[in-house]
Protein backbone atom coordinates (compact mmCIF):
# COMPACT_ATOMS: atom_id res chain seq x y z
CA UNK A 1 0.00 0.00 0.00
CA UNK A 2 1.24 3.36 -1.01
CA UNK A 3 1.49 6.30 1.85
CA UNK A 4 -1.64 8.54 -0.41
CA UNK A 5 -3.47 4.61 -0.31
CA UNK A 6 -2.90 4.34 3.51
CA UNK A 7 -4.21 7.86 4.09
CA UNK A 8 -6.93 7.35 2.37
CA UNK A 9 -7.53 3.64 3.68
CA UNK A 10 -11.35 3.24 5.60
CA UNK A 11 -11.10 3.47 8.95
CA UNK A 12 -11.83 -0.27 9.42
CA UNK A 13 -8.46 -0.87 7.81
CA UNK A 14 -6.37 1.38 9.70
CA UNK A 15 -5.07 -0.49 13.11
CA UNK A 16 -6.04 1.30 16.51
CA UNK A 17 -3.79 4.67 17.41
CA UNK A 18 -2.38 3.64 20.18
CA UNK A 19 0.95 5.25 22.04
CA UNK A 20 3.96 3.52 21.51
CA UNK A 21 5.38 1.27 24.78
CA UNK A 22 7.99 2.81 26.86
CA UNK A 23 10.41 0.91 29.21
CA UNK A 24 11.78 -2.71 28.68
CA UNK A 25 8.92 -5.40 27.19
CA UNK A 26 8.89 -7.32 30.09
CA UNK A 27 9.48 -10.45 28.97
CA UNK A 28 8.16 -14.49 31.06
CA UNK A 29 8.07 -16.53 27.87
CA UNK A 30 9.26 -19.95 28.71
CA UNK A 31 11.51 -20.01 26.00
CA UNK A 32 13.12 -17.82 24.45
CA UNK A 33 14.46 -15.81 27.46
CA UNK A 34 16.06 -12.67 28.50
CA UNK A 35 19.40 -12.70 26.76
CA UNK A 36 21.60 -10.63 29.59
CA UNK A 37 23.24 -7.21 28.23
CA UNK A 38 26.63 -9.13 28.53
CA UNK A 39 25.13 -12.27 26.54
CA UNK A 40 23.89 -9.39 24.09
CA UNK A 41 27.54 -7.69 23.88
CA UNK A 42 29.25 -10.92 23.40
CA UNK A 43 26.87 -12.07 20.54
CA UNK A 44 28.05 -8.89 18.70
CA UNK A 45 31.03 -9.62 16.96
CA UNK A 46 32.41 -9.05 13.59
CA UNK A 47 32.89 -12.39 11.61
CA UNK A 48 35.62 -14.51 12.62
CA UNK A 49 37.79 -17.37 10.87
CA UNK A 50 35.87 -20.67 12.77
CA UNK A 51 38.91 -22.40 12.66
CA UNK A 52 41.30 -19.25 13.78
CA UNK A 53 43.37 -20.34 16.70
CA UNK A 54 41.11 -17.48 18.89
CA UNK A 55 37.80 -18.81 17.74
CA UNK A 56 39.22 -22.56 18.63
CA UNK A 57 40.33 -21.51 22.14
CA UNK A 58 36.48 -19.99 22.37
CA UNK A 59 34.79 -22.94 20.84
CA UNK A 60 36.42 -25.25 22.62
CA UNK A 61 35.99 -23.97 26.19
CA UNK A 62 32.10 -23.90 25.36
CA UNK A 63 32.84 -27.50 24.71
CA UNK A 64 34.40 -28.31 27.94
CA UNK A 65 31.41 -25.62 29.34
CA UNK A 66 28.70 -27.47 27.93
CA UNK A 67 30.09 -31.12 29.22
CA UNK A 68 30.35 -29.00 32.71
CA UNK A 69 26.65 -28.23 32.57
CA UNK A 70 25.22 -31.14 31.02
CA UNK A 71 27.61 -33.00 34.17
CA UNK A 72 29.06 -35.46 31.46
CA UNK A 73 32.32 -36.23 30.47
CA UNK A 74 31.59 -38.41 27.02
CA UNK A 75 30.28 -36.52 24.32
CA UNK A 76 28.44 -33.87 22.83
CA UNK A 77 27.41 -32.20 18.98
CA UNK A 78 26.06 -28.73 18.24
CA UNK A 79 23.68 -28.14 15.57
CA UNK A 80 22.77 -24.86 13.61
CA UNK A 81 18.95 -25.13 14.52
CA UNK A 82 16.57 -24.58 16.88
CA UNK A 83 16.23 -28.25 19.30
CA UNK A 84 14.08 -29.68 16.61
CA UNK A 85 17.09 -30.26 15.26
CA UNK A 86 18.58 -31.65 18.04
CA UNK A 87 15.43 -33.52 18.69
CA UNK A 88 16.11 -35.31 14.94
CA UNK A 89 19.53 -35.82 14.94
CA UNK A 90 18.68 -37.63 18.42
CA UNK A 91 16.40 -39.83 16.12
CA UNK A 92 18.19 -40.10 13.35
CA UNK A 93 21.95 -41.13 14.46
CA UNK A 94 20.90 -44.39 16.37
CA UNK A 95 17.54 -45.67 15.53
CA UNK A 96 16.90 -47.72 12.04
CA UNK A 97 14.00 -47.33 9.87
CA UNK A 98 11.04 -49.71 11.84
CA UNK A 99 13.01 -49.42 14.84
CA UNK A 100 10.59 -48.66 17.61
CA UNK A 101 10.64 -46.39 20.14
CA UNK A 102 8.75 -45.78 23.57
CA UNK A 103 7.80 -42.34 24.38
CA UNK A 104 6.52 -41.09 27.83
CA UNK A 105 3.65 -38.69 27.20
CA UNK A 106 3.91 -35.41 28.65
CA UNK A 107 2.07 -32.77 26.88
CA UNK A 108 3.04 -30.82 23.46
CA UNK A 109 6.23 -31.39 22.91
CA UNK A 110 5.94 -35.17 23.50
CA UNK A 111 3.50 -35.18 20.95
CA UNK A 112 5.82 -33.27 18.63
CA UNK A 113 9.09 -35.30 19.57
CA UNK A 114 6.75 -38.47 17.96
CA UNK A 115 5.44 -36.95 15.14
CA UNK A 116 8.96 -36.25 13.91
CA UNK A 117 9.66 -39.70 15.18
CA UNK A 118 6.90 -41.22 12.86
CA UNK A 119 7.65 -38.81 9.70
CA UNK A 120 10.92 -40.58 9.66
CA UNK A 121 9.40 -44.10 9.63
CA UNK A 122 10.15 -44.96 13.49
CA UNK A 123 7.10 -47.05 15.07
CA UNK A 124 6.04 -45.18 18.06
CA UNK A 125 4.66 -47.07 21.33
CA UNK A 126 3.76 -44.13 23.91
CA UNK A 127 3.18 -44.62 27.28
CA UNK A 128 0.14 -41.93 28.09
CA UNK A 129 -0.09 -40.26 31.03
CA UNK A 130 -3.01 -37.27 32.21
CA UNK A 131 -1.11 -33.89 31.78
CA UNK A 132 -2.26 -32.38 34.65
CA UNK A 133 -0.54 -35.41 36.74
CA UNK A 134 2.47 -36.52 34.81
CA UNK A 135 3.59 -39.87 33.64
CA UNK A 136 2.88 -42.79 36.16
CA UNK A 137 6.02 -44.87 36.70
CA UNK A 138 4.13 -47.95 36.67
CA UNK A 139 2.45 -47.54 33.59
CA UNK A 140 6.35 -47.03 32.46
CA UNK A 141 7.56 -50.19 34.08
CA UNK A 142 4.78 -52.20 32.76
CA UNK A 143 5.78 -51.10 28.99
CA UNK A 144 9.03 -52.46 29.62
CA UNK A 145 8.23 -55.50 30.90
CA UNK A 146 5.79 -56.02 28.26
CA UNK A 147 9.00 -55.95 25.75
CA UNK A 148 10.70 -59.04 27.05
CA UNK A 149 12.86 -59.51 23.51
CA UNK A 150 13.92 -55.43 23.68
CA UNK A 151 12.29 -54.09 20.60
CA UNK A 152 12.06 -50.96 22.19
CA UNK A 153 15.41 -49.37 21.12
CA UNK A 154 15.09 -45.97 22.92
CA UNK A 155 12.96 -44.30 24.99
CA UNK A 156 12.04 -40.79 24.65
CA UNK A 157 11.16 -38.47 27.78
CA UNK A 158 10.59 -35.01 28.03
CA UNK A 159 12.12 -33.93 31.22
CA UNK A 160 10.47 -30.71 31.43
CA UNK A 161 7.60 -30.06 29.42
CA UNK A 162 7.16 -26.71 28.56
CA UNK A 163 3.37 -26.78 27.68
CA UNK A 164 1.94 -27.97 31.32
CA UNK A 165 5.16 -26.92 33.54
CA UNK A 166 5.72 -30.33 34.70
CA UNK A 167 8.75 -32.21 35.11
CA UNK A 168 9.38 -36.22 34.55
CA UNK A 169 11.79 -37.48 37.24
CA UNK A 170 14.60 -38.71 34.82
CA UNK A 171 16.65 -40.64 37.96
CA UNK A 172 13.10 -42.69 38.96
CA UNK A 173 13.01 -43.26 35.15
CA UNK A 174 16.74 -44.42 35.07
CA UNK A 175 15.61 -46.48 37.82
CA UNK A 176 12.59 -48.36 36.65
CA UNK A 177 14.45 -49.15 33.44
CA UNK A 178 17.66 -50.65 35.37
CA UNK A 179 14.49 -52.93 37.54
CA UNK A 180 13.77 -53.85 34.84
CA UNK A 181 17.24 -54.86 32.99
CA UNK A 182 16.10 -52.93 29.95
CA UNK A 183 18.92 -52.03 27.42
CA UNK A 184 16.93 -49.10 25.67
CA UNK A 185 18.49 -45.97 25.17
CA UNK A 186 17.41 -43.44 27.29
CA UNK A 187 16.91 -40.28 25.68
CA UNK A 188 16.13 -36.67 27.69
CA UNK A 189 14.93 -33.45 25.82
CA UNK A 190 16.32 -30.90 28.49
CA UNK A 191 15.26 -27.87 26.41
CA UNK A 192 13.77 -25.87 28.93
CA UNK A 193 15.44 -27.65 32.13
CA UNK A 194 19.22 -27.53 31.80
CA UNK A 195 20.45 -24.25 33.40
CA UNK A 196 17.50 -24.21 35.53
CA UNK A 197 17.18 -27.21 37.59
CA UNK A 198 19.23 -30.12 38.40
CA UNK A 199 20.26 -32.36 35.44
CA UNK A 200 22.77 -34.96 35.36
CA UNK A 201 23.36 -36.76 32.47
CA UNK A 202 26.39 -39.51 33.63
CA UNK A 203 25.00 -40.13 36.60
CA UNK A 204 21.27 -40.21 35.71
CA UNK A 205 22.79 -42.49 32.90
CA UNK A 206 20.85 -40.45 30.19
CA UNK A 207 22.46 -41.60 26.65
CA UNK A 208 21.27 -38.59 24.69
CA UNK A 209 20.20 -35.21 25.59
CA UNK A 210 18.66 -32.59 23.45
CA UNK A 211 19.36 -29.17 24.46
CA UNK A 212 18.74 -26.12 23.07
CA UNK A 213 20.46 -22.49 23.36
CA UNK A 214 17.28 -20.15 23.53
CA UNK A 215 16.51 -21.11 27.38
CA UNK A 216 18.48 -21.42 30.21
CA UNK A 217 21.50 -20.63 28.60
CA UNK A 218 20.33 -17.57 27.86
CA UNK A 219 21.26 -17.08 24.02
CA UNK A 220 19.24 -16.18 21.12
CA UNK A 221 18.04 -18.85 19.12
CA UNK A 222 19.33 -21.30 16.66
CA UNK A 223 21.16 -23.63 18.62
CA UNK A 224 20.88 -26.94 19.85
CA UNK A 225 23.11 -29.66 20.65
CA UNK A 226 22.88 -33.34 22.26
CA UNK A 227 24.94 -34.89 24.72
CA UNK A 228 26.02 -38.60 23.82
CA UNK A 229 27.25 -41.05 25.56
CA UNK A 230 29.58 -44.28 24.57
CA UNK A 231 26.47 -47.04 24.34
CA UNK A 232 24.74 -43.86 22.09
CA UNK A 233 28.03 -43.73 19.90
CA UNK A 234 28.21 -47.63 19.87
CA UNK A 235 24.58 -48.31 18.65
CA UNK A 236 24.94 -45.23 16.26
CA UNK A 237 27.52 -47.27 14.34
CA UNK A 238 24.97 -49.46 12.96
CA UNK A 239 22.21 -46.91 12.49
CA UNK A 240 20.62 -46.64 8.66
CA UNK A 241 18.76 -44.07 8.87
CA UNK A 242 19.68 -41.45 6.01
CA UNK A 243 21.43 -38.19 7.55
CA UNK A 244 24.05 -36.25 6.47
CA UNK A 245 23.98 -32.67 8.01
CA UNK A 246 23.18 -34.31 11.42
CA UNK A 247 25.46 -37.00 11.00
CA UNK A 248 27.57 -37.75 14.38
CA UNK A 249 30.59 -39.61 12.61
CA UNK A 250 30.72 -37.40 9.30
CA UNK A 251 31.03 -34.48 12.43
CA UNK A 252 33.55 -36.40 14.28
CA UNK A 253 36.04 -36.27 11.53
CA UNK A 254 35.72 -32.75 11.93
CA UNK A 255 37.69 -30.19 13.81
CA UNK A 256 35.04 -29.19 15.69
CA UNK A 257 33.42 -32.55 16.19
CA UNK A 258 30.22 -30.78 15.03
CA UNK A 259 28.85 -28.60 12.37
CA UNK A 260 29.08 -29.93 9.21
CA UNK A 261 28.95 -26.75 7.04
CA UNK A 262 30.13 -23.42 8.76
CA UNK A 263 29.89 -22.42 12.49
CA UNK A 264 27.51 -19.92 13.90
CA UNK A 265 30.44 -18.01 15.76
CA UNK A 266 28.67 -15.15 17.28
CA UNK A 267 26.47 -17.82 19.01
CA UNK A 268 29.66 -19.59 20.72
CA UNK A 269 31.07 -15.41 21.78
CA UNK A 270 27.60 -15.92 23.67
CA UNK A 271 28.20 -19.15 24.93
CA UNK A 272 30.86 -18.40 26.22
CA UNK A 273 29.76 -15.63 28.47
CA UNK A 274 26.32 -17.49 29.64
CA UNK A 275 28.44 -19.96 30.68
CA UNK A 276 30.59 -17.59 32.48
CA UNK A 277 27.34 -15.97 34.13
CA UNK A 278 26.06 -19.60 35.11
CA UNK A 279 29.21 -20.53 36.53
CA UNK A 280 30.05 -17.46 38.39
CA UNK A 281 26.69 -17.84 40.10
CA UNK A 282 27.14 -21.63 40.37
CA UNK A 283 24.64 -23.94 38.99
CA UNK A 284 23.61 -24.79 42.85
CA UNK A 285 22.29 -21.35 43.47
CA UNK A 286 21.20 -20.94 39.74
CA UNK A 287 18.74 -23.69 40.75
CA UNK A 288 17.90 -22.31 43.72
CA UNK A 289 17.01 -19.12 42.51
CA UNK A 290 14.75 -20.67 39.82
CA UNK A 291 13.20 -22.74 42.74
CA UNK A 292 12.58 -19.27 44.44
CA UNK A 293 11.07 -17.86 42.11
CA UNK A 294 9.19 -20.43 40.57
CA UNK A 295 7.65 -20.75 44.15
CA UNK A 296 6.50 -17.27 44.04
CA UNK A 297 4.68 -17.49 41.13
CA UNK A 298 2.84 -20.74 42.51
CA UNK A 299 2.08 -18.69 45.61
CA UNK A 300 0.41 -16.00 43.67
CA UNK A 301 -1.74 -18.39 41.62
CA UNK A 302 -2.77 -20.53 44.83
CA UNK A 303 -4.10 -17.06 45.85
CA UNK A 304 -5.74 -16.22 42.57
CA UNK A 305 -7.49 -19.42 42.32
CA UNK A 306 -9.72 -18.34 44.73
CA UNK A 307 -13.32 -16.98 43.72
CA UNK A 308 -13.21 -19.79 41.10
CA UNK A 309 -10.09 -18.05 39.45
CA UNK A 310 -6.81 -19.38 37.30
CA UNK A 311 -5.33 -21.98 38.82
CA UNK A 312 -2.49 -24.14 38.19
CA UNK A 313 -2.86 -26.28 35.57
CA UNK A 314 0.00 -29.18 37.42
CA UNK A 315 -2.15 -30.87 40.07
CA UNK A 316 0.90 -32.93 41.28
CA UNK A 317 3.70 -31.09 43.55
CA UNK A 318 5.80 -33.57 42.94
CA UNK A 319 6.61 -32.55 39.30
CA UNK A 320 6.01 -29.05 39.79
CA UNK A 321 8.01 -27.33 37.25
CA UNK A 322 10.81 -24.70 38.57
CA UNK A 323 11.08 -22.98 35.16
CA UNK A 324 7.55 -22.72 33.61
CA UNK A 325 3.97 -22.57 35.64
CA UNK A 326 1.19 -23.15 33.26
CA UNK A 327 -2.04 -21.25 34.49
CA UNK A 328 -5.28 -22.77 33.62
CA UNK A 329 -8.28 -20.31 32.86
CA UNK A 330 -12.02 -20.64 34.66
CA UNK A 331 -14.17 -22.25 31.91
CA UNK A 332 -15.78 -19.53 29.82
CA UNK A 333 -12.70 -17.18 29.76
CA UNK A 334 -10.08 -16.94 27.28
CA UNK A 335 -6.50 -16.90 28.48
CA UNK A 336 -5.57 -15.10 24.85
CA UNK A 337 -7.59 -11.72 26.16
CA UNK A 338 -5.50 -11.96 28.92
CA UNK A 339 -2.50 -12.07 26.95
CA UNK A 340 -3.32 -9.73 24.99
CA UNK A 341 -4.16 -6.80 27.97
CA UNK A 342 -0.65 -7.70 29.16
CA UNK A 343 1.13 -6.80 26.14
CA UNK A 344 -0.61 -4.03 24.65
CA UNK A 345 -1.40 -2.25 28.15
CA UNK A 346 1.67 -3.43 30.38
CA UNK A 347 4.52 -4.56 27.66
CA UNK A 348 4.22 -7.99 29.29
CA UNK A 349 5.10 -10.82 27.28
CA UNK A 350 4.16 -13.99 28.45
CA UNK A 351 3.59 -17.87 26.86
CA UNK A 352 0.28 -18.88 25.54
CA UNK A 353 -1.45 -22.57 25.12
CA UNK A 354 0.44 -24.86 23.22
CA UNK A 355 -2.40 -27.07 20.98
CA UNK A 356 -5.26 -28.39 23.13
CA UNK A 357 -4.37 -26.14 25.36
CA UNK A 358 -4.86 -22.89 22.79
CA UNK A 359 -6.68 -20.51 24.84
CA UNK A 360 -7.29 -22.55 28.07
CA UNK A 361 -4.33 -21.48 29.39
CA UNK A 362 -0.82 -19.04 29.84
CA UNK A 363 2.45 -19.72 30.76
CA UNK A 364 4.69 -17.14 32.80
CA UNK A 365 7.82 -18.06 31.98
CA UNK A 366 10.50 -17.95 35.07
CA UNK A 367 13.81 -19.10 33.50
CA UNK A 368 17.13 -18.00 32.69
CA UNK A 369 18.05 -14.01 33.66
CA UNK A 370 15.31 -12.86 36.17
CA UNK A 371 15.27 -11.63 39.16
CA UNK A 372 12.53 -10.82 41.91
CA UNK A 373 11.80 -7.60 41.24
CA UNK A 374 10.86 -9.03 37.36
CA UNK A 375 9.04 -11.80 38.46
CA UNK A 376 7.02 -9.75 40.64
CA UNK A 377 6.36 -7.22 37.83
CA UNK A 378 4.80 -9.77 35.26
CA UNK A 379 3.00 -11.21 38.42
CA UNK A 380 1.45 -7.75 39.58
CA UNK A 381 0.69 -7.00 35.74
CA UNK A 382 -1.29 -10.56 35.29
CA UNK A 383 -2.83 -9.61 38.38
CA UNK A 384 -4.21 -6.62 36.70
CA UNK A 385 -4.73 -8.10 33.67
CA UNK A 386 -7.25 -10.70 35.52
CA UNK A 387 -9.27 -7.61 36.90
CA UNK A 388 -9.65 -5.94 33.43
CA UNK A 389 -10.50 -9.01 31.60
CA UNK A 390 -13.30 -9.49 33.94
CA UNK A 391 -11.75 -12.82 34.91
CA UNK A 392 -12.73 -13.66 38.75
CA UNK A 393 -9.49 -14.70 41.03
CA UNK A 394 -8.76 -14.14 44.48
CA UNK A 395 -7.02 -10.65 45.62
CA UNK A 396 -3.51 -10.34 46.83
CA UNK A 397 -1.21 -12.85 44.88
CA UNK A 398 1.63 -10.90 44.65
CA UNK A 399 1.32 -10.19 48.64
CA UNK A 400 1.52 -14.22 48.59
CA UNK A 401 4.62 -14.02 46.05
CA UNK A 402 6.02 -11.21 47.73
CA UNK A 403 5.98 -13.46 51.21
CA UNK A 404 7.29 -16.46 49.51
CA UNK A 405 10.68 -14.50 48.38
CA UNK A 406 10.83 -13.24 51.83
CA UNK A 407 10.28 -16.39 53.39
CA UNK A 408 12.98 -18.24 50.54
N1 LIG B 1 11.17 -29.50 23.53
C1 LIG B 1 10.79 -28.66 24.48
C2 LIG B 1 10.61 -29.15 25.87
C3 LIG B 1 10.57 -27.31 24.17
O1 LIG B 1 10.19 -26.46 25.13
C4 LIG B 1 10.76 -26.87 22.84
C5 LIG B 1 10.51 -25.47 22.48
O2 LIG B 1 10.02 -24.68 23.25
C6 LIG B 1 11.15 -27.80 21.88
C7 LIG B 1 11.36 -29.11 22.26
C8 LIG B 1 11.38 -27.40 20.48
O3 LIG B 1 12.48 -26.58 20.39
P1 LIG B 1 12.65 -25.45 19.30
O4 LIG B 1 11.43 -24.60 19.35
O5 LIG B 1 13.88 -24.73 19.75
O6 LIG B 1 12.81 -26.13 17.98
Amino acid sequence: MTATQAATAPASLTPEPRPPARGRLFFANPGPTNIPDSVLRAVSQASVDFMSTDFLRVYDSCMEGVKRVLKTTQHVFFYTASGHGAWEASLVNVLSPGDTILIIETGYFSLGWTQMAEALGVKVETVKADWRMGADMGAIAQALAADPEHRIKAIGAVHNETATGSVLPLAELRAVMDAAGHPALLMADTISSLGSFDFRMDEWGIDIVVGGSQKGLMLPTGMSFTGVSDKALAVHKTSTMPKHYLDWSAMMGRRHKSFIGTVPTTLFYGLAESLRLLEDETLDHVFARHHRLAEAVRAAVRVWSANNGPQLFNLNPSRYSDSVTAILMPEGHNAEAVRKILLERFNVSVGGGLGPLGGKVFRIGHLGDLNEPMILGTLASVEMALELAGVPHGKGGVDAAMASLVAN
